[in-house]
């Protein structure tokens, strides 16, 4: 078997393939260089170059490293009858929940005044009870990582409601779904979280309608991708003080253009992409498992939807 694999850092390609061998998977590996035909029966991949599926022959799949595959399936020469095979969560969730975690105290409990206070020497703190119940947690996107996120903001007291393309229950969240339970959703939402996966449906959903349907004062964590948002009227949203405050950690441009308003508006936090990195030898399991299964016979098992996109 020939596994060819393609990372930015090359050296980050050569551990996935030792790790992929100690998983006891037999293959010969191939480092994808420009401008070199190659076949080979599997390809394991981030952010390859557009011309990588143009020398890449006789593939049976093509495994992303992540859990978003919006930069992939944009890969124009990706060929449309290629299975994709998305990352299931290998810990990411749980990073992500943290990061979220952390997000929501920042917000709800004001970390940044404090931060700024000590460089004051100032000890001044609110005696205000910061009652779960005023701050109803909206999440977009129930899936592998909105659920891990919407279980422990429940079980920290916060409400929350939940809003994905089909209909969902969950035992103590409000769940709502499709365009229509939409408005509803965000009219419900104080602390708004996304985590879409990045589709043509969901390509500028954080717009200014959308934005202007939460309620008075409310934030925005980002953690799905950057093209979600428009950035004009969420800076639009901010200034108008409809909104308090963003924290976000994906931009339509990364890095972020050192002249893009985001880096010095004062209600904006900016993390570089950080908040859901990927556990390379929890994926490289996960994709071991997944080849022997093949192998084995068995269908193929974290493949996305061409049609939905994710
Ligand atoms: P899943 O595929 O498990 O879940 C996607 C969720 O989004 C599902 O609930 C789905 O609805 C919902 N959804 C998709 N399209 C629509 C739509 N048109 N309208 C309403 N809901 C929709 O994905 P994951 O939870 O694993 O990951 C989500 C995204 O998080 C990734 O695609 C990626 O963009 C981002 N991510 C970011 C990282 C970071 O470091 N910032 C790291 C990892 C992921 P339904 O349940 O009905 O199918």
């Amino acid at each position: 078997m020939k596994i060819v694999f393609f990372y930015p850092n090359p050296d980050k390609a050569h551990q996935w393939a030792a790790q992929l061998k100690a998983e006891g998977v037999e293959f010969e590996a191939i480092f994808w260089q420009p401008d070199q035909t190659v076949s080979a029966d599997y390809a394991i991949v981030w952010l390859p170059p557009e011309e990588f599926f143009t020398s890449v022959q006789d593939l049976q799949a093509v495994f992303n490293m992540g859990a978003g595959v919006d930069a992939l399936l944009n890969n124009k020469y990706l060929p449309a009858d290629l299975p994709v095979v998305r990352l299931d969560d290998a810990e990411m969730g749980l990073k992500m929940t943290e990061y979220v975690v952390h997000a929501i105290a920042q917000i709800t409990r004001r970390l940044d005044q404090y931060t700024a206070l000590q460089q004051q020497k100032v000890w001044s703190g609110t005696a205000d009870y910061p009652y779960f119940e005023k701050w109803p947690v909206g999440i977009m996107g129930f899936g592998r990582v909105g659920q891990q996120i919407a279980d422990v903001v429940h079980a920290l007291g916060y409400p929350v409601h939940t809003w994905s393309r089909t209909a969902k229950t969950a035992e103590g969240i409000t769940c709502h779904h499709g365009q229509t339970g939409l408005k509803e959703f965000l009219r419900s939402t104080k602390i708004l979280i996304n985590v879409l996966p990045l589709t043509p449906d969901t390509t500028n959903i954080l717009n200014a309608e959308n934005l202007a349907q939460l309620q008075p004062g409310s934030s925005l964590i980002n953690i799905g991708r950057g093209h979600h948002v428009v950035d004009n009227d969420l800076l639009q949203a901010l200034d108008s003080q409809h909104m308090a405050g963003a924290i976000l950690d994906v931009f339509r441009t990364e890095p972020l253009p050192s002249e893009h308003p985001f880096w010095s508006h004062p209600a904006i936090r900016i993390t570089p992409h950080i908040s859901g990195p990927t556990h390379a030898a929890k994926a490289i399991q996960q994709i071991a498992q997944r080849i022997h299964a093949q192998q084995a016979g068995l269908p193929l098992e974290g493949v996305i939807d061409r049609q939905t996109g994710y």
